[in-house]
């Protein structure tokens, strides 16, 4: 790995296919693998990543919005993509990119038939997700009844797979709400199943469920989080490896007196002589404020320097009063030792929220 001479987010290929190939093996051989590259791939750089899991033998990949999958078909991305959360307004685009939509309440079935029927499409390929307790998106129970009159009435689309999604697969405090969960989506896809001259794919679980519930595996998994290294538990942290690296430089040190301060407002006054190293990334790159004042820390030399002041829009401060360290040194914002989750961890947050808020600013490099 080299030196840091800008920030970068350096991504390891090779620790993907660990991570890829660690999921893999909690699934039976015919468990089919749906790779979760939503946001960027979580951060990542989502064709990178999206080609790279091809390679390797990925089924399936979804996104959250039409112009993510448009995104992966420009790339190459030639394996079904199932957009989890379409819009209306976009779904001609979702058909001329041979994306395959999520439908998930009676409005959107409608439009999409419409709009399907209008193109003369025959058998397009689309997933029907029920809510069983998340809450979120999904038809519910007594919408099966509609869901097969509006099938049947047509040939322009043919149901994929039926879905569901886990609401804490990775709290085994609430393990008996998730088994009640997969019950009811057992239930309702027989329900539909029963009714249909085809059986579509069976699909529940996130990363969590993966590892928590190997008996809600169905025919696919959608593997999100963990293929970018992080597990949801310390256990399952060990066995995966974070794929993302965020480095940076030192472009300044400064001394600061005792009764000086540092930054913006002068939110850090010092009350003893101390170093600071100014950083070239900020609230802007996905460093958010509530990293500042002494919550977040970088790595500089091995050692924890603290954000001290406010964060700024392209720069942070850290005190490196005890590090020997120069200008030109490398500092670690997180990485396979700093994880993003215990980064995250100091503000109250989670990995997928640091990992996915950084700006497309900063540099992405992949290593082979
Ligand atoms: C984001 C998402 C996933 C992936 O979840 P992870 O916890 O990151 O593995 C799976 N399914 C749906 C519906 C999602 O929105």
């Amino acid at each position: 790995m080299s030196k840091a001479q800008e920030t970068v987010l350096e991504i390891d290929l090779k620790a993907l296919k660990h991570n890829f190939e660690y999921l893999k093996s909690k699934l039976d051989n015919n468990t089919k693998f749906l790779a979760v590259v939503k946001a960027f791939g979580y951060g990542s750089g989502a064709c990178e990543i999206a080609s790279h899991l091809q390679e390797l033998g990925a089924d399936y990949f979804a996104v959250a919005y039409i112009n993510e999958g448009v995104a992966l078909r420009e790339a190459g991305i030639t394996k079904p993509i199932l957009v989890l959360h379409p819009q209306a307004v976009n779904l001609k685009t979702l058909i001329a990119y041979s994306l395959e939509p999520n439908l998930y309440n009676p409005k959107i079935l409608k439009e999409f038939i419409n709009i399907a029927s209008e193109g003369k499409l025959s058998n397009y390929p689309v997933h029907i997700k029920f809510n069983t307790g998340l809450n979120r998106l999904g038809f519910c129970k007594n919408d099966i009844a509609y869901i097969l009159s509006e099938i049947e009435k047509t040939d322009t689309i043919k149901i994929t797979s039926i879905f569901s999604h886990l609401a804490a697969s990775e709290d085994l405090n609430e393990k008996e709400f998730t088994l009640n969960q997969i019950a009811n989506f057992n239930l309702i896809s027989k329900i539909l199943i029963d009714k249909l001259a085809y059986k579509p794919m069976l699909h529940m679980c996130n990363t969590s469920g993966i590892l928590n519930y190997p008996e809600a595996h169905f025919d696919m998994v959608r593997g999100g989080i963990g293929l970018y290294g992080y597990g949801n538990s310390e256990e399952e942290n060990k066995k995966l490896i974070p794929i993302a690296s965020l480095k940076t430089v030192i472009s300044q040190i400064h001394s600061i007196e005792k009764g000086e301060s540092v930054g913006y407002n002068r939110a850090f006054k010092s009350n003893s002589f101390l170093k600071t190293a100014t950083l070239p990334i900020g609230h802007a790159d996905g460093i958010g404020r509530q990293y500042g004042n002494g919550k977040g820390f970088v790595t500089i030399k091995g050692q924890q320097a603290p954000i001290i002041g406010n964060v700024c829009m392209d720069m942070i401060m850290v005190n490196i009063t005890n590090i020997d360290c120069s200008e030109g040194d490398e500092a670690i914002i997180f990485g396979k030792e700093i994880s993003a989750e215990q980064l995250a961890e100091t503000t109250n947050t989670i990995s997928y929220e640091l990992i996915t808020a950084l700006s497309q600013r900063i540099k992405r490099v992949f290593l082979k």
